[in-house]
């Protein structure tokens, strides 16, 4: 009988994690005897380890990995997977924002024979007009510029087969976005429908900063392109400047115009240029930062306990760090 792994991070869900580990082990317990769960704690602050720990304590399919501090999303997610046995993977929210009970229909789309399959939202309650018009741009733009497509109503909620988990653990960069890495592996894909509700309690852990950086990630990271286009548009301005000066030397010498002291095309010309070259330094300083935490190779996490009953060193708690 396949395994199934489940992998959830989590950061500061005190107040909905009991309610989604309980919907969670109700759902797998009616689909399988062999699962796993693997609860990722992001450096939560508030009770989310303890409360999750308390449930682990009752039940040894659940094994939490408390990570050293809060390394956002992406990194937690990726913690999971590498620890990760199940043949099949499933990724979602803690906060119950990814209902446990599609994990049966993702199931029987994945054993149709795809890398991946993952649960497309029908509907984003709760997400301001503003939220999904941006995130419909932001995945236009990042589908142009890296070159790959990004399904646009795909969250991270999704189900891997082991093949195609396994491709995507070997790519161990720093700025990462899982999205991006996905595509740049090219799966064999699938999709499931499903109504996304509002988050029923907490707060989201995202605000614009963050989905700009995260945006940043899964575009300036992942290719070269942003720099290329920055090479070709250097190449259009400086075209035009050269044009430019050409007629300015043909209208002084050819026709004698008398080039009046022209403070306002001077100032044009000036702003234009100074903020292209500004927006071009900018993009490059984004490169050579990323470049230099990617040149520390430093790993990627440090974990600071382990938590699994099931296990012989159970009680006791790992200290990695
Ligand atoms: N999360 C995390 N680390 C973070 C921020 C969020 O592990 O630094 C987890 C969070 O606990 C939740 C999931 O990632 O399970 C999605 O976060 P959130 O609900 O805030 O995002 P949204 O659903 O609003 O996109
Ligand atoms: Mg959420």
């Amino acid at each position: 009988m396949a395994r199934i792994t489940v992998v959830s991070p989590m950061y500061n869900e005190e107040q909905s994690i009991a309610s989604f580990l309980e919907a969670l082990i109700l759902v797998l317990s009616a689909c399988t005897t062999h699962y796993e769960i693997v609860l990722v704690d992001d450096g939560s602050t508030d009770q989310s380890f303890h409360v999750a720990r308390t449930i682990a304590e009752q039940n040894e399919n659940l094994r939490i990995v408390r990570l050293s501090r809060n390394y956002g999303k992406e990194i937690a997610m990726t913690a999971g997977l590498d620890r990760s046995t199940g043949d099949y993977v499933i990724l979602m929210d803690s906060d119950l924002q990814d209902p446990p009970e599609l994990i049966p229909a993702l199931l029987d789309k994945i054993s149709e024979g795809y890398d991946m399959v993952y649960a497309a939202r029908q509907n984003r309650h709760g997400e301001t007009w503003f939220n999904r018009a941006s995130s419909k741009m932001f995945y236009r733009v990042a589908s142009r510029l890296n070159g790959y497509s990004f399904p646009e109503n795909a969250g991270d909620f999704r189900i891997f087969s082991r093949r195609g988990l396994n491709l995507l653990i070997e790519l161990r960069e720093h700025n990462r976005s899982l999205k991006a890495l996905y595509s740049y592996v090219g799966y064999h894909v699938g999709s499931v429908p499903f109504d996304r509700p509002r988050r029923s309690s907490g707060r989201s852990k995202y605000n614009y900063l963050k989905r700009i950086e995260d945006g940043l990630d899964a575009t300036i990271s992942f290719s070269t392109r942003p720099l290329r286009l920055m090479s070709l548009a250097s190449l259009g301005v400086s075209l035009a400047a050269f044009l430019y000066a050409i007629s300015v030397f043909v209208q002084k010498i050819f026709f004698g115009a008398s080039i009046t002291p022209g403070w306002a095309s001077l100032m044009l010309v000036m702003t234009v240029m100074f903020s292209v070259l500004f927006f071009f330094l900018a993009l490059l300083s984004e490169y050579v930062g990323r470049t230099l935490i990617e040149s520390k190779q430093r790993p990627l996490y440090y974990v600071r306990e382990e938590f699994c009953s099931g296990q012989s060193n159970s009680t006791k708690a790992v200290e990695q760090v």
